[in-house]
């Protein structure tokens, strides 16, 4: 899904061989990723105030995040006080590493179940975090997901950022797929109440054409990640720190590429119609062909298909929910990948095998939608000989 620009990027930053750790090894990189990351929180209409950094992937982006919050609630509560954490568990495997990785006691991790649309059940999480102050544990981190992977479940970011500021919990939001979407600002609605979060992270290499690697993070507070990684020892000091952003301190590894060209290249070379307009046709097909699984007999939406990921299943006549029905959709998916015209990946949702359509590539036009629709088909009818 990557867009020639950003490959062109790539070269030349190969050529450059910039090395973005500090504003003085890197002045244009530096600066360029400051310019360009608040291009992309103006398009993306996140709140005024909050400060981007690019980090290789979301997974960096949460654990950082994580550990910023870690750290934050130790200060408050003292080195031995029982950090808790809370996510959906419909939240991406990146989010319970995070956990593990920055030290959660996986006795003190808490999935909050989600409601029937795959959101994280907000009543859940109050009595989850009011039960741990009560028992003396102390909520560190809140990890809300703005479109899940398995099904862009949607977890209600206003009401869980009121909850964070009750207990003084640190909010970082993984809409590291979805967010991409808040270009079009009639999908902004998902993330109401950002401003109450602490941090977010949207990948511009999944879904606004910018070649892998590039995770945009943004922060509220960027004194709070350089708590946690700012390291100044005498080789790295330089006579402008005081004036200038070290991107090194906002995060785990010293030297850091030249990410922010490539960005920079597909914004300047689409501009933003040009990216609203992908995306509104993505999730244009997105709803096409979730319509047509809703009219056809024998075919069962299994999620809310808001942007473009669609999940689905096949159902034969007189088959229930059971081993024998989740069989037979994984043979139809493995029919319709063994095709080669087609990839799809599968999830469960409800302990239901489910098929997922995931419209998201730069060139995919309806005609590419229209031909799955017929594999799909042609697979369940031969399944049926
Ligand atoms: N969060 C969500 C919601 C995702 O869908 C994914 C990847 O699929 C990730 C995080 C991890 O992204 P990355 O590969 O950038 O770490």
């Amino acid at each position: 899904n990557t867009n020639p620009s950003s490959v062109l990027a790539e070269f030349l930053t190969a050529g450059l061989s910039a090395n973005c750790m500090s504003w003085a090894t890197a002045p244009a990189g530096t600066e360029l990723e400051q310019v360009t990351l608040e291009w992309l929180r103006r398009l993306l209409g996140f709140p005024d105030g909050f400060h981007g950094v690019i980090q290789d992937t979301a997974s960096s982006a949460t654990l950082v995040a994580t550990i910023a919050g870690r750290d934050a609630a130790w200060e408050r509560a003292g080195r031995d006080a029982a950090l808790t954490f809370y996510a959906s568990a419909e939240a991406h495997s990146s989010v319970g590493k995070a956990a593990r990785l920055a030290g959660f006691r996986p006795e003190r991790v808490r999935l909050i179940p989600a409601d029937e649309h795959y959101a994280l059940r907000v009543d859940l999480l109050a009595e989850s975090l009011h039960a741990d102050r009560a028992a003396g544990l102390v909520p560190a981190v809140v990890v809300a997901t703005v479109g899940t992977t398995s099904s862009t479940g949607i977890d209600a970011v206003r009401p869980i950022g009121e909850l964070c500021r009750q207990v003084g919990a640190f909010l970082h939001v993984d809409a590291a797929w979805a967010g991409s979407a808040a270009i079009c600002p009639e999908f902004r609605g998902m993330l109401d109440g950002l401003e109450l979060a602490d941090s977010v992270v949207v990948n511009p290499h999944k879904w606004l054409g910018v070649q892998f690697d590039c995770s945009a993070h943004y922060v509220r507070d960027p004194a709070a990640l350089q708590r946690s990684f700012a390291m100044s020892p005498e080789y790295l000091k330089s006579a402008h720190d005081a004036e200038v952003v070290n991107y090194r301190d906002w995060g785990i590894p010293l030297g850091r590429r030249f990410r922010a060209l490539k960005l920079w290249m597909v914004l300047r070379t689409e501009g933003a119609e040009a990216l609203r307009a992908m995306i509104r046709e993505h999730i244009r097909l997105g709803e096409l062909f979730a319509s047509w699984i809703d009219a056809e007999p024998g075919w069962d939406r299994l999620a809310p298909a808001p942007l473009a990921l669609v999940c689905f299943r096949h159902r034969p006549a007189g088959m229930e929910d059971g081993p024998a029905l989740d069989a037979h959709n994984r043979a139809l998916l493995e029919r319709v990948n063994a095709t080669g015209q087609v990839h799809m990946v599968h999830t469960t949702l409800r302990g239901r095998f489910t098929l997922r359509l995931a419209i998201g590539q730069r060139t995919t036009t309806e005609r590419h939608v229209v031909k799955v629709w017929k594999i799909l088909r042609r697979a369940a009818a031969s399944a049926r000989e």
